[in-house]
């Protein structure tokens, strides 16, 4: 484990420091509260030993700062035990209250240390499981299981944060709305299996264009969502005015260029997509009416023959 020690006594944190070593486990020492706090917010540790009588901040204050610090999540109780030459019980109360888990003396035995040590592993080895799992079911919650991109809810709360971050920068802000053309027919004359595969195909090339256009810094921040269905977005934080229509005729291209056989896409052959989008700053409208006249400019890029892009 990676253990926090506070103590304001050097010679006593050098002992229980090469105690703790000696069981195999890596020690930082912080000499008083505020040095605890300021190592525990940059780095992680699986558990805090903390002494209570300290000069200025003493173990409870710490802790109950360190609380504070830390996020809602279950994993993110870091165990935390007081270490104190006076286990009075008004001490143990006081520990628990201030969100202490446990209490052992500075007199404790080896044997004793060593145990509590080991129990403190398992529950750091559960917190990371724990972590890792919620990891991945985050990953799941946001992706769409099709294509792998964001998913809609994914797309909603990022684009929430980034019009508001726009808005205070009074920063442009460009919504591109994409919708492959004529897939109704593909689906009835491929089947829909392939109709998926060709979703799977579109995707990847679009986030492969979107990659491209963030790695030459002419959208940094640009990301692709699956709107729905056949329809994707891709989302342009911070570019200046006019780059949003070249991306978006990059990616016309793009699709068009892979060429996937698309007979009942008239006047075509191959599967194409159309893009309507806009640029503008979030002081002249909210994000709902940059979405509502996107998707205008999308329909009329339909009506007036598809592949192809309007925008604003
Ligand atoms: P337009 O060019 O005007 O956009 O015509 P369209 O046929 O693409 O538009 P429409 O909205 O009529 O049809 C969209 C089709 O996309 C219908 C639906 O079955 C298909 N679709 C939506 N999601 C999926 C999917 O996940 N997999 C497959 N295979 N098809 C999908
Ligand atoms: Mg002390
Ligand atoms: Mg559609
Ligand atoms: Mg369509």
């Amino acid at each position: 484990m990676k253990i926090l020690l506070v103590d304001d006594s050097r010679a006593i944190a050098m002992v229980t420091t090469a105690r703790l070593e000696s069981f195999g486990h890596e020690v930082r020492h912080a000499i008083d509260g505020p040095t605890a706090i300021e190592l525990f917010q940059k780095e992680h540790f699986d558990l805090v030993l903390m002494d209570i009588e300290m000069p200025g901040m003493n173990g409870f204050e710490t802790t109950t700062r360190i609380r504070a610090l830390e996020g809602h999540e279950p994993w993110a109780w870091t165990p935390i035990i007081f270490v104190t030459a006076t286990d009075t019980d008004t001490n143990l109360v006081t520990a628990i209250e201030a969100g202490g888990d446990d209490f052992i003396s500075k007199t404790v035995p080896e044997s004793v240390l060593q145990a509590k040590m080991k129990a403190m592993s398992r529950i750091a080895r559960l917190r990371t499981r724990l972590a890792l799992a919620n990891g991945k079911l985050q990953e799941q919650a946001n992706c769409d299981a099709l294509t792998g991109l964001l998913n809609r809810r994914a797309m909603d709360l990022r684009v929430d944060t980034l019009w508001e971050i726009a808005e205070h920068q009074g920063k442009p802000f460009s919504l591109l709305m994409i919708d492959v053309d004529n897939f109704k027919k593909y689906n009835d004359h491929y089947g829909h299996p392939a109709g998926d595969e060709c979703l799977r195909r579109v995707a990847e090339c679009l986030q492969k264009e979107v990659d491209a256009v963030n790695a030459d810094q002419t959208a940094p921040g640009a990301f692709v969502a699956r709107y729905g269905g056949e329809e994707f977005s891709v989302i342009i934080p911070d570019a200046p005015h006019g780059v949003h229509a070249g991306i978006a005729l990059g990616l016309i291209e793009a699709v068009a260029g892979m060429q996937i056989p698309h007979v009942q896409n008239a006047g075509y052959g191959v599967v194409t997509i159309s893009v309507g989008t806009i640029c503008m700053t979030p002081a002249s409208g909210a994000v709902k009416l940059l979405f509502r006249r996107t998707d205008e400019l999308l329909y009329r890029a339909k009506e007036n023959g598809r592949n192809r892009v309007e925008f604003l």
